[in-house]
């Protein structure tokens, strides 16, 4: 029998918002989450870096957690402008996104970059929320679950179990576009990664690790998508930065 994983609600704040759009944000989302007694959801927020501490405070108690979208690969040094993932966890955060296709974009991040990086936070006792995803190019070229597969193998953490690590899968092709992934294509690539990650990992922690779905979730395609036998929960950016849009997602779990 397919183990029941808990679905985990990610929003991915990217560099949106200063201190006043923070505290609309995590006080509505505190609010909302505190009068749900015992949600059927994991509810995570990841803002700017800066913006950590604030919201870190903001939550407290909430059952809302906190987390980075982005890390060092080293534990402290001469990094002009990175963040450890040691200071991470001291300021409160549970998990850090890493490999998102912005920074592997917009920073050049590489497949064994990312690895080192979700290996040091995973050394720091944070959770890693690892991204994949292939580019339209790569789409229309049939190279989808083989770029997937390629990407998982080469930035996944040694020592990465269902309890500390999640997979989003985001094609790249559908973040911030609009254009969402169908059922159908969410469904075939997060077959191919549960695949994977049973080869890899053994049967039983593959079918427990979560695989979040993540370009263009809206509360309008969310039910759907979240049914989806492999689809553990979204990495969620537009949409997250809505209180009301954010909360109907994981509603939709
Ligand atoms: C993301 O940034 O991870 C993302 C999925 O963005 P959006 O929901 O805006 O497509």
């Amino acid at each position: 029998m397919a183990a029941k994983r808990k679905p985990l609600i990610a929003g991915n704040w990217k560099m949106n918002g200063v201190k006043k759009e923070a505290r609309a944000l995590t006080g509505g989302l505190a609010k909302l989450m505190a009068k749900t007694k015992r949600p059927s959801f994991e509810m995570l927020i990841c803002p700017p870096a800066p913006l950590l501490d604030f919201c870190v405070r903001m939550v407290k108690g909430s059952g809302v957690q906190v987390g980075a979208q982005d890390c060092h690969a080293a534990v402290a040094g001469a990094h002009t402008g990175d963040v450890s993932a040691t200071l991470l966890k001291n300021m409160g955060c549970g998990y850090v996104i890493l490999g998102h296709s912005e920074r592997r974009t917009d920073h050049g991040e590489t497949n064994k970059q990312v690895k080192a990086k979700a290996e040091a936070a995973l050394a720091a006792g944070l959770k890693v929320i690892v991204c994949i995803g292939e580019t339209l190019k790569e789409r229309k070229a049939g190279q989808t679950l083989s770029v997937n597969r390629h990407q998982l193998r080469g930035s996944m953490p040694v020592g990465a179990t269902a309890a500390n690590a999640v997979i989003a899968y985001e094609p790249v092709w559908a973040i911030g576009t609009g254009q969402v992934a169908t059922p159908a294509q969410a469904q075939e690539v997060h077959a191919a990664i549960r695949k994977a990650l049973k080869s890899k990992l053994g049967a039983n922690e593959g079918d427990k690790m979560r695989i979040l779905y993540g370009g263009s979730m809206k509360p309008g395609n969310a039910v759907e998508l979240l049914a989806l036998p492999d689809v553990d929960g979204g990495l969620v950016g537009g949409a997250s930065l809505s209180v009301a849009d954010f909360w109907a997602i994981a509603d939709a779990t």
